[in-house]
């Protein structure tokens, strides 16, 4: 057995200790009997990173509040410190110098790369790629960890249907199963099979729960969901995230049912700690506990302490509160000593599990961090996940792919000379970083002759993370010149939509197009050249309905990261053929919103094709009840035929397996890849289904002609649902199975499941 705390032989009490005790509960057990509840509840205690190379920098002027804590084994946890050294310093703090030396865990939002950057996690999603992405989380973890860090908040796992929520970037998209398999990918990726392994870090499944239920879209807002949807669309892949052994959840911003989910204890106790038997520990959002008064839910501090704690709340992330108010509730007996313990033991033991008592250094070296850090692997996985997340979302006429050679292609855009912006939200540890951009990555194609014109600023609304970009939203005085070369040129690429800082925390808006400037520069070359590649950069689904009209081609490019130029112009000119499907609804309108796949029928739920004369039914008067584009979407530059779908039975018992087989055919004259879709739909419930529902996927590759029988099965799991107590039933009846390329599906079939 290793010694406990080598790293600090001063404690010679602790080392002793530690030849007696083999397993980690073990050695939390007798730990936590050494422990002051000082000390305990200091293991509660997570602050801001205030140190850097070069010594504590100013903090909202409590860094030597801070320091004083941490000498005095007061602090459990920081986040975001930056660099090896300043860790390595924080550390040496708490191991020598308090009396235990219990190392800290170091936490960081690692969301989508430390430093290497992988596309956004709602372009990832779309390439329904579970390997690449289970691999750019490993590429995360692997820089993080080089950097002194052992802890991510990451994944979210929010499921959200309203793009006017800037945070939708940093999730799966709608769908409750994608969204599951894809936490389950992310918190594998970053935690791997032994949490231990120096190039592994523990995950946070975020925000638990219903953040990205946010009324309208706006962040933090108010949420206001039935039971139904709570259980059967948001909660799902916290569910997952936690039977793939998720070390850590962190809690929400938001209310639910006028409970703030910090204090929330149905949430946390009921349903993660109860009926989930979730292990590990529950970290709160940044300082929502001092929210809780904020909300008008706790009276004071020492109130808002007592409702977290007792909700499940068991570390408190920069509220001071935890540290200022647990122990006078413990004394009081107000909160009892037990509940402090069960949050300290879920904590000490991810420690243990990380390796931290062993060596609390472990994570910080120079050696693997200049190795690590930027290498060609990883620039590789992170190009290859890149390319998997595009998707081509209109190609008339095969505009696309371009010619190698020969052609006169006219560039123009902003966002096609961006460097900064292709790398997206949330990546603190790379803020000023620079990916590769659309027009260096089309220049490495030397065989046409390419002119980049900006023609217009990507133009942005003042908000508050954004003041660094230009703004300007009326200046045209680059127009003339990108329409000329437009005029010239055989075929015209524009790169336009959102820069990388407009979406994001904090960053909801109520327009979510190309912005007035981008789209009258859009227009006027279209007067000029209609043959135009319209390549989309940005963080969320935009309203295009103009551009869907007039532009031929349409490819969905999101931010991808690091490689972003590279990964474009490989699809551009077809040495990647597209594979991606969309991971969110493509609304027509801003007022279409929510729109969404899975949504639910109504008493009167004629569509107007069928009958355009009826008025009273679920519609709009002023626009389609369909999305432009729907979840599931993604052509490719071959075509793909659906057949032969068929069940192994007609009838099934409640417990037996439906298993489905489809042939699919390339029916195109390229290689290519497509992700086949099955939905179920359940006709009659005890409460109402949605009309179509994922619950199978599968990626394949063909070559040109070849065909391929795709096999699904069904189980119990895909079959039930939630009841609005949260329990799982499978109710016999009738269901409709379809199955094809997008959510508006190719072939149909039914079954029956009997008692
Ligand atoms: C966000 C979290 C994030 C935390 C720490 C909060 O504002 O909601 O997702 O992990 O800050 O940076």
């Amino acid at each position: 057995i290793t010694t406990f705390m080598t790293c600090n032989t001063q404690h010679a009490e602790s080392n002793k200790v530690s030849l007696n005790v083999k397993d980690v509960s073990e050695k939390v057990d007798f730990l936590l009997g050494k422990m002051t509840i000082k000390e305990k509840i200091g293991q509660m205690n997570q602050y801001n990173g205030f140190w850097d190379a070069t010594g504590p920098v100013p903090d909202g002027g409590d860094a030597e509040e801070k320091y004083e804590h941490l000498k005095n084994g007061l602090v459990g946890s920081m986040l975001s410190v930056r660099g090896v050294e300043a860790v390595r310093a924080v550390q040496k703090i708490v191991v020598e110098e308090s009396r235990l030396g219990i190392p800290l865990i170091i936490g960081f939002d690692v969301i989508h790369g430390y430093k290497t950057l992988s596309p956004i996690p709602l372009a990832e999603a779309a390439s329904w790629d579970l390997k690449a992405i289970e691999k750019s989380a490993q590429v995360a973890a692997a820089e993080a960890s080089a950097s002194g860090i052992n802890w991510t908040f990451a994944p979210m796992v929010d499921i959200s249907r309203d793009p006017r929520w800037g945070r939708v970037m940093e999730g799966a998209g709608e769908d409750p199963f994608l969204g599951s398999k894809i936490a389950v990918a992310r918190v594998k990726g970053f935690q791997g099979d032994d949490l231990s392994a120096v190039n592994t870090i523990a995950a946070c499944a975020k925000h638990f729960a219903a953040y990205g239920f946010s009324e309208a879209g706006k962040e933090y807002n108010t949420v206001d969901i039935g039971r139904s949807t709570l259980h059967n669309i948001v909660l799902p892949p916290f569910k997952a995230a936690v039977d793939a052994d998720v070390k850590t959840l962190m809690n929400a911003f938001n209310e639910l049912d006028g409970v703030p989910a910090t204090g929330n204890a149905y949430l946390q106790r009921d349903i993660l700690k109860g009926k989930w038997g979730f292990k590990g520990f529950v970290v709160s959002d940044w300082a929502s506990i001092k929210e809780l008064v904020v909300w008008g839910y706790a009276k004071g501090n020492k109130d808002a302490a007592k409702m977290a704690v007792l909700a499940g709340s068991d570390m408190d992330m920069e509220s001071h509160i935890y540290i200022a108010e647990l122990e006078g509730l413990v004394k009081e007996g107000v909160v009892d000593e037990t509940i402090i313990d069960d949050a300290v033991r879920r904590i000490l033991t991810v420690k243990y599990e990380l390796g931290l008592f062993e060596d609390p250094y472990k994570y910080c070296n120079e050696a693997r961090e200049k190795e690590v850090i930027n290498c060609q692997k990883h620039h590789d996985a992170v190009l290859d996940v890149a390319k998997k997340s595009i998707v081509l979302l209109k190609n008339e006429n095969k505009l696309l792919p371009l010619k190698k050679k020969g052609q006169n292609i006219a560039l123009i855009g902003a966002l096609a000379n961006e460097k900064n912006s292709p790398l997206g939200s949330w990546r603190i540890a790379s803020k000023d970083s620079t990916g590769v951009s659309v027009l260096e990555g089309m220049q490495n194609y030397k065989g046409n002759n390419l002119v980049y014109k900006k023609g217009a600023d990507v133009s942005v609304g003042e908000t508050r993370f954004i003041n660094e970009i230009k703004i300007n939203t009326t200046d045209r005085s680059e127009f003339k010149e990108a329409i000329e070369e437009a005029k010239k040129a055989d075929v015209v690429v524009m790169v336009l939509g959102e820069h990388g800082f407009q979406s994001g925390e904090a960053r909801s808006r109520t327009e979510i197009d190309l912005s007035k400037i981008q789209q009258e520069l859009l227009e006027e070359v279209y007067k000029v050249n209609k043959k135009i590649v319209l390549v989309l950069n940005n963080g969320r689904p935009l309203t295009i309905n103009w551009a869907d009209e007039h532009v031929p081609a349409i490819v969905e490019a999101w931010q991808l990261g690091t490689q972003a130029g590279n990964a474009i112009a490989q699809v551009l000119y077809g040495d990647y053929n597209p594979s991606g499907k969309l991971p969110m609804t493509f609304p027509r309108n801003i007022g279409q919103i929510p729109i969404y796949y899975n949504y639910k029928n109504t008493g009167r739920p004629t569509s107007d094709k069928e009958n355009p004369n009826l008025v009273f039914w679920s519609h709009y008067s002023d626009v389609e009840s369909t999305p432009l584009y729907p979840f599931g979407h993604g052509l490719s530059y071959t075509t793909f035929a659906y057949e032969n779908l068929s069940l192994n039975k007609k009838v099934f018992h409640v417990n037996e397996d439906v298993i489905i087989s489809v042939d699919v055919k390339n029916t195109g004259d390229l290689y290519g890849k497509e992700v086949v879709q099955l939905y179920i739909r359940d006709l009659v419930a005890s409460t109402t289904r949605p009309v179509k529902e994922l619950k199978g996927f599968e990626l394949i590759e063909l070559e040109a002609g070849a065909s391929k029988t795709v096999v699904f099965k069904l189980d119990k799991d895909a079959l039930g649902f939630y009841d609005n107590n949260g329990t799982f039933t499978i109710e016999a009846g009738d269901f409709e199975i379809f199955v094809g390329g997008s959510s508006y599906t190719d072939l149909n079939t039914s079954f029956e499941i009997k008692e």
